[in-house]
């Protein structure tokens, strides 16, 4: 059983099962399925440790806020806990938790020296001045001084953060331990050590799965009908580099509405428009309005939800439209969704594969930092794309070998790693 206060207090609806609740169901199925003792499972439904800290912030109005930040490291069985920092007003300790464990799933899956953890502050960094948030990341890397570290655990940007952030949170670090230390952090600034590709990581990640799906299935991405919810770094990263590859990207949104055009989007001017208008879409001449609810039921080849978690749930998976649906975003399809689309023939292409181009290059940073030999961005992409096919196929083979879904696939590999791992590590004492 997972501590009862990582569980959100109220549920949406009752058949609604949490994201932390859905990450140890897909854990036990697979844990089932691979014949894994069930005592290295319910080590694995825990998070090792679980932090919470207070980060005061004096704002530029002189007045004194108090919030929680959170860093939960879930596994470091296979190396270093490794994860994103989420600045979101929707950030809670089970959210944290949720994520943190999901990546541990997503590092081993891709053969990666890590293990999981994610951290977050709960609050819309829109309404905070560039000073006020560097307080607040400069306090909260602060608080986790004794928690983090190149071998310990290294976080990396997610919602609401970026290589800002990162620069911020590995100077604070370096600052308190008297030296540089930029393998504190990945995601960071090409001038402190960060990697060629790595802002485009996730949604290049995405490009490949999708582009790897769909030849399977006899399609290739030029021409293919996209609609993607989110337009952030992964959202934009993944439509950019699909409307490249020839496909037609017919709706994108962000938090404020979305876009539609039938003939598809001019996609380096909505990139240009966005970063001109406060990183927002809404309002770009070349398209029509759509709601974020409309856009998840739009008539496509691939719907890639690239936002937030619970977006495709079971009141509106039935009106679901795609042929494939690609999980940018961490949990953007809740269980019972998940069970509905798979019964209706659509192919969930699931997170802890799909969005794992950003862990990847995170880990050729790291490799980079270590041996201070810097790739061009041509090496960085070829590595990655790499990793990323041959993560595809494997998961697509034992998808079809043991007639399971691609996500149950994907757990089992990744679960099966760290579970013989800790077997041959052992339990401490
Ligand atoms: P981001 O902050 O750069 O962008 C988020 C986008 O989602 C923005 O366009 C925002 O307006 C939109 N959005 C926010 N709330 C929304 C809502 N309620 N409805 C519709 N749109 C909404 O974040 P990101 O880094 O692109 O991350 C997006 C997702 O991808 C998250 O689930 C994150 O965990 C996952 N992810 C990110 C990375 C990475 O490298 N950044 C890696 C793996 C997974």
């Amino acid at each position: 059983m997972v501590t009862t206060s990582l569980r959100p207090k109220e549920s949406p609806s009752p058949a609604y099962i949490c994201p932390m609740d859905r990450s140890c169901t897909y854990l036990q199925l697979a844990g089932n399925l691979l014949q894994i003792d069930p005592g290295l499972l319910i080590i694995l439904e825990q998070p090792r440790k679980v932090v919470t800290v207070s980060i005061p912030v004096k704002l530029d109005s002189g007045e004194v806020q108090v919030l929680a930040g959170h860093r939960v490291q879930h596994s470091n069985v296979l190396g270093p806990y490794k994860g994103g920092t989420r600045y979101h007003p929707s950030v809670t300790l089970q959210e944290v938790s949720a994520l943190a464990m999901l990546m541990t799933w997503k590092c081993a899956l891709l053969g990666i020296p890590y293990g999981g953890a994610k951290g977050g502050i709960a609050i819309d960094p829109s309404h905070y001045s560039v000073g006020e948030l560097e307080r607040i990341t400069r306090r909260y890397t602060t608080e986790l001084i004794k928690d983090i570290g190149p071998a310990v655990d290294i976080p990396a940007p997610d919602m609401g953060t970026s290589s800002r952030e990162m620069a911020w949170m590995m100077d604070t670090y370096s600052m308190n331990v008297g030296h540089a230390v930029p393998g504190v952090v990945t995601g960071k600034p090409l001038s402190i050590g960060g990697s060629k590709g790595r802002e485009m990581a996730t949604g290049r990640g995405v490009m490949i799965t999708v582009r790897e799906a769909l030849l399977e299935q006899g399609q290739t991405l030029a021409g293919a009908r996209v609609a993607i919810q989110g337009f952030g770094n992964v959202g934009s990263s993944a439509a950019l580099l699909m409307h490249e590859e020839g496909a037609k990207i017919l709706a994108v949104s962000d938090v404020n509405g979305g876009l539609f055009a039938p003939e598809g989007l001019d996609i380096p001017a909505v990139k240009l428009y966005a970063q001109q208008n406060n990183r927002s879409i809404v309002g770009f001449p070349g398209g029509v309005a759509v709601s974020n609810a409309e856009l998840l039921t739009l008539p496509c080849d691939v719907l890639i939800p690239a936002a937030l978690e619970d977006q495709i749930t079971e009141e509106n998976c039935d009106r679901v439209q795609a042929k494939i649906v690609a999980e940018a975003a961490n949990a953007p399809v809740t269980l019972i969704a998940d069970q509905m689309l798979e019964a209706r023939g659509i192919e969930v292409l699931p997170d802890i594969l799909t969005n794992a181009g950003g862990v990847v290059v995170s880990y050729l940073e790291w490799v980079q930092g270590q041996s201070y030999v810097f790739w061009d961005e041509e090496r960085v992409n070829r590595e990655m794309e790499g990793l990323m096919v041959q993560a595809y196929h494997r998961v697509s083979e034992l998808a079809k070998a043991r007639e399971v879904s691609l996500r149950l696939a994907a757990y089992m590999l990744g679960v099966g790693r760290v579970a013989q791992a800790l077997s041959d590590r052992g339990l401490y004492p």
